[in-house]
């Protein structure tokens, strides 16, 4: 490009969003239009009006439209109302645009003394964004049991785990660890973990291991410095990440990138913090470290790190807002992006900024069956049985159903301990019965008449919730035993 040519203008989705929202965008938008960002905002709206509205989703088509013609957003924090009824717009947004990746980074900020100073904290969470226990697929099975299904695929865990070295090395981190509770959760947790495994030796540059999370959170509080990146299923990594970022000063200095292979939706990682709202007093630092993120994933390296150089020498010369100060002595939000506008240009001597390269996204295969087994075989049946019979009398009940029917009874558990035949084990009942029929001979040729039967007779006598097939694949078994099954 010559010199008198005019950059082109990259399209950018603005949401201010609620609460603190509007205030801490506009800090952003000012500081990344002073840095002579070519950056053209689109602005779209999103979250309570919105619900107001009468929008169940929160985000309006004007929104989705934008987002879908723009590929990059900036947004404020959106309120969800709590309880039944709709689901978190931010949730939808993530979602919708299969933003597989929550990116966020922790590091030790200039000027702000926490118990962690100068133990040079500088690490990047990388949270699963789009599976797990966020799929929000939910049922009462009883009148008093709930349960949520945690789905974690292969497919999902190939992409966050590739995504987070490949992240490692466009940051030039040398170390990834994997952060799951594989050692209960052996077969949802587990796929993240044995995904994360077997793509490692591609990146043969970077150190990998993995920790049970909950020993993450531990080792976090303990020696927090020794991680560069960390990547993790998504209800991990919710926790994990509002715990690191206490690390190093608190939720006004933790930004966010949630990026897709087609769109990428950058923000804070607080909410609205409605108490605050409109009293020119939040400390918008986190969205404005967030724009530091959206504008290196356009490529604008310069502009961000100067941006980021901004903030340290802004934070350096003792410029802080309420939260660390308190609320009576601290710089307001306004000032406080004044005081970065004027510092662009100044660079920071005793603090870092990173050398970005370019991001490489990982591409898949867009097959649906991703996981192609040679052999699948239904071994059994899992019912689950609502009942106010003993386990004893249920056993009994169903043992007796199921003669005649190419299923026998194995086992009952309750909330995944058995119960049935009878263990020694003292354990509190429900009415929430789980119901396992194995295949009598001849594994694999179980039909759905078979499961028809067996249901039409369980019928007769009990009321049964759900059922799930027990499968095999390639001698693999496709399901957990309970406690106390052999
Ligand atoms: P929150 O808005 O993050 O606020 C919790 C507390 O964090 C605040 O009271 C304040 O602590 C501190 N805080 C948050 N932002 C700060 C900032 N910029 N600077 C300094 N301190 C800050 O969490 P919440 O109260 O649980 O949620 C409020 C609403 O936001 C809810 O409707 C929730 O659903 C929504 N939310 C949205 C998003 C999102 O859009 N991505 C994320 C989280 C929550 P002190 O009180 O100690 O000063």
């Amino acid at each position: 490009m010559s010199d008198n040519e005019v950059p082109a203008r990259i399209p950018v989705t603005i949401i201010p969003g609620d609460g603190i929202g509007p205030e801490v965008v506009a800090s952003a938008r000012a500081i990344v239009d002073a840095v002579g960002a070519p950056i053209e905002w689109q602005e779209a709206e999103a979250g309570a009006e919105v619900f107001k509205r009468g929008v169940a989703s929160g985000v309006p088509q004007e929104t989705m439209d934008s987002i879908a013609s723009t590929r990059v957003a900036l947004k404020g924090p959106l309120e969800t109302p709590v309880g039944f009824g709709e689901k978190s717009a931010n949730v939808t947004l993530r979602k919708l645009y299969e933003t597989y990746a929550n990116v966020r980074p922790v590091r030790e900020m200039p000027g702000v003394t926490t118990p962690y100073s100068g133990r040079g904290i500088d690490m990047v969470m990388v949270r699963e964004n789009v599976e797990d226990l966020y799929a929000g697929i939910e049922y009462m099975q009883t009148p008093g049991v709930a349960q949520a299904l945690k789905l974690i695929s292969v497919k999902g865990s190939e992409k966050i785990a590739r995504f987070a070295f490949e992240y490692a090395r466009s940051e030039g981190r040398p170390t990834v660890a994997c952060a799951t509770k594989a050692n209960i959760m052996k077969l949802s947790e587990g796929t993240l973990k044995r995904v994360f495994e077997s793509v490692a030796p591609d990146y043969p540059d970077i150190e990998s291991w993995h920790v049970i999370v909950d020993n993450a959170a531990h080792q976090l509080v303990k020696r927090p410095e020794q991680y560069d990146v960390i990547v993790t299923t998504n209800m991990n990594g919710d926790i994990l990440s509002d715990l690191s970022s206490a690390l190093i000063g608190g939720l006004g200095f933790a930004p966010s990138a949630n990026i897709g292979n087609e769109v990428a939706i950058f923000e804070a990682v607080h909410g609205s913090a409605p108490k605050y709202a409109g009293k020119d007093v939040i400390n918008p630092t986190a969205v404005i470290l967030s724009s530091v993120l959206m504008l290196r994933y356009l490529g604008l390296f310069d502009q961000a790190s100067a941006i980021e150089h901004a903030v340290f020498v802004t934070l350096e010369s003792g410029t802080l807002t309420g939260d660390v100060m308190g609320y009576d002595r601290g710089t307001p939000t306004t000032a406080y992006t004044e005081a970065i506008i004027g510092n662009l240009g100044k660079k920071t001597e005793n603090w870092t900024v990173r050398e970005v390269k370019p991001l490489e996204l990982p591409v898949l295969s867009a097959d649906p069956d991703y996981v192609k087994p040679t052999e699948r075989n239904v071994v059994g049946l899992d019912v689950f049985v609502e009942s106010p019979l003993s386990a004893d009398e249920l056993g009994f009940s169903l043992t007796e159903l199921a003669q005649g029917t190419r299923l026998e009874l194995k086992m009952i558990s309750s909330r995944g301990t058995k119960v049935y035949p009878p263990t020694g084990a003292i354990t509190d009942t429900l009415d929430h019965w789980r119901c396992r029929f194995i295949i009598r001979e001849n594994p694999g040729d179980l039909w759905d008449e078979d499961v028809h039967q067996l249901l039409a007779r369980i019928s007769r006598r009990h009321t049964w919730m759900h059922i799930e097939k027990l499968m095999e694949f390639d001698g693999e078994l496709g399901f957990t035993r309970d406690q106390g099954e052999n």
